[in-house]
């Protein structure tokens, strides 16, 4: 009982955990067995907070296919107490975390916004918006997000609307993260929102969809982003069987790892259990790279080139005087060693 309620007071990446209803008894399925089957695929994942994850979850994320990738601003687990740790944040996205990844080979994007839980204190929420307008022009950002609701309040409201506004200014694409707590009518309502302030819904990225929202979302004319995430949000056998009934257009898979118990690997993982369940690699090959691309490419701010055949990366570039790989590493190949060398 006490544990639960510690859950429920501290949920990772804003949501409480629920949905514990996947863990049905299968034979499982190593995804040893699937890197070589899904060689030769591209991903795209367009929601990952890569500033909580690790070198590690880079190399590996790189090894899998993963291109390219787009981390939105959000909640950093605790709220921040000033407009200054803001500013040091929105920097960190558009700098050292896009250099960072450069030195993996994968290529860093991101998207700029006040996510809903700090929209919650009004008087920093007012100096952060006061600042927006300096990141979301910035070079490599492809939208304005993650933002929406979480517990659907006024002032969530009130920043929410002024963000799409900013949006619609700046003519990028709107990333709307839906909450976990009460989601069909919090999806429904951010996308009235966004309509009712005249977005075109094909340039709004509707994520954390399920099986009770993706129906609207897509009639509607938005994308639909879907999280691979245990335990809070969706499985990917759930994600293989909505791609079944739903098709291609307009979907896409995500990861959102961050600092809760993730996957960086969630997208290439649901490819091969997509090829392995019989969907055509045309198919996974839309909801886990195309289409993201084609929705964030409207910010005029993505070059397929760029990534497409892989970055190359110079291990002995600096960002203001600091390199990631030390010394001109190379990042370690074989992490399978029991030697680390
Ligand atoms: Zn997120």
């Amino acid at each position: 009982m006490c544990e639960n309620k510690k859950n429920l007071e501290n949920p990772s990446h804003f949501e409480s955990q629920l949905n514990s209803n996947e863990q049905e008894t299968h034979v499982d399925l190593k995804w040893d067995d699937y890197k070589e089957k899904i060689k030769g695929f591209k991903f795209f994942d367009p929601h990952i907070h890569m500033v909580s994850r690790t070198t590690d979850d880079y190399q590996n994320m790189a090894q899998a296919g993963i291109l390219a990738v787009i981390e939105p601003a959000f909640w950093v687990g605790q709220p921040r107490t000033g407009l200054s740790t803001f500013k040091d944040y929105y920097s960190s996205l558009v700098g050292w975390e896009r250099f960072r990844s450069s030195q993996f080979g994968i290529k860093h994007y991101c998207t700029i916004g006040l996510n809903s839980r700090e929209a919650n204190n009004e008087r920093l929420a007012d100096e952060v918006m006061e600042i927006l307008p300096l990141y979301i022009y910035k070079e490599g950002v492809v939208g304005v997000g993650e933002i929406g609701f979480d517990d659907q309040t006024e002032l969530e409201e009130k920043y929410y609307r002024l963000q799409l506004e900013l949006a619609k200014e700046a003519k990028l694409p709107v990333q709307i993260h839906t909450p976990h707590r009460d989601k069909k009518r919090g999806t429904e309502r951010s996308m009235s929102i966004a309509l009712e302030h005249g977005l075109d819904p094909s340039w709004v990225i509707v994520d954390h969809n399920n099986e009770e929202t993706v129906k609207s979302v897509l009639d509607q004319g938005f994308y639909a982003a879907f999280t691979i995430y245990p335990f809070t949000k969706m499985g990917n056998k759930r994600m293989v069987s909505i791609v079944e009934e739903y098709g291609s257009e307009r979907i896409m898979v995500n990861s959102s790892a961050d600092w809760g118990i993730s996957d960086p690997l969630a997208i290439p993982k649901t490819a091969a259990l997509m090829l392995e369940r019989g969907i055509s690699k045309e198919t996974i090959q839309k909801v886990t790279y195309e289409n993201a691309i084609e929705a964030f490419s409207k910010s005029g701010q993505i070059k397929v080139s760029d990534f497409e055949i892989g970055l190359s990366s110079d291990p002995t570039e600096k960002f203001y005087g600091n390199s990631v790989l030390r010394g001109g590493q190379i990042p370690k190949q074989n992490q399978n060693s029991l030697y680390i060398e």
